[in-house]
């Protein structure tokens, strides 16, 4: 593929005490790709996932975001170089508002520069103004802005996905990772997920990488597919190559 990738990682591997959870991973991701991680129980996609958001540090290899390593930065500061996540299970702040929620997203990327804005700057507030029309814009393009004042808690758990997603958004990420984004919806809101996270990218530009077991939506969704069994790569290439992989289907078929 093209010379230089969004992403890459080079040779990654995850050992916990004796146990290798990922062993010698490479792949590449390309500007605007959505990115489809998959591979039975026990494969290795959460420990990857883990090393991409900053949460593991690998034993061996080496993760870059636009060339650069991301191994040096400490996980707090993932957000400002432009890697924006989702959780599992949402991890909302449950007792505020919509709009709170996605502007903590916002302030995720922007703080320091308001911080020392507001120094040099009396006029500060236009910077608070156009924070709030970020987040206005965002929950208008997700659909949320009648939602904007309900506290989070109160709201089916499809909304506060879609919350998340706003939030994630906010921050303006490069690479957004998205951690089993499907788990817990029903099969007509997986589908509409899924062309949201295609419009995601189509509008904005945003390099996707979606770990999922709903096979589905990975099919559906992305453009590239990489697949993990016993922390090895097993397979990449696109939805339907993956999908007619002999060693991947031998996967699936051998795990229950
Ligand atoms: P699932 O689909 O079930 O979530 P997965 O593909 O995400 O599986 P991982 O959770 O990454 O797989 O696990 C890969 C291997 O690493 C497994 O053998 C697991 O038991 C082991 N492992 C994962 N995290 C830890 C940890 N913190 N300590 C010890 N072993 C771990």
């Amino acid at each position: 593929s093209s010379a230089s990738p969004l992403l890459a990682v080079r040779d990654v591997s995850v050992v916990f005490g004796g146990i290798v959870a990922l062993n010698g991973i490479s792949f590449n991701m390309q500007k605007g790709q959505i990115l489809g991680l998959i591979g039975p129980n026990g494969a290795g996609k959460t420990t990857l996932f883990n090393c991409l958001s900053r949460l593991y540090q690998p034993s061996k290899g080496d993760i870059l975001l636009e060339g650069e390593s991301i191994l040096t930065r400490p996980p707090h500061r993932i957000a400002e170089i432009g890697i924006g996540r989702t959780f599992q299970n949402v991890a909302l702040f449950p007792n505020m508002s919509v709009i709170d929620n996605v502007r903590v997203g916002a302030h995720c990327r922007t703080n320091s520069d308001i911080v020392s804005d507001s120094l040099r700057m009396p006029w500060i507030r236009s910077t608070e103004k156009a924070l709030n029309k970020k987040v206005d814009d965002i929950l208008g393009y997700l659909d949320l802005r009648s939602v904007g004042h309900t506290t989070v808690s109160g709201l089916p758990f499809g909304t506060q996905k879609r919350v998340e997603l706003a939030r994630a958004l906010a921050a303006e990420p490069k690479i957004l990772l998205l951690d089993e984004p499907a788990g817990g919806l029903n099969h007509e809101e997986v589908y509409i997920l899924g062309d949201l996270i295609r419009r995601i990218r189509d509008d904005r530009g945003i390099t996707v990488l979606l770990v999922e077991h709903h096979m589905g939506m990975v099919m559906s969704t992305a453009d590239y597919v990489v697949a993990l069994n016993f922390g090895r790569k097993l397979a990449e290439g696109t939805p339907t190559q993956v999908q007619n992989d002999p060693d991947v289907i031998k996967a699936y078929l051998g795990s229950k």
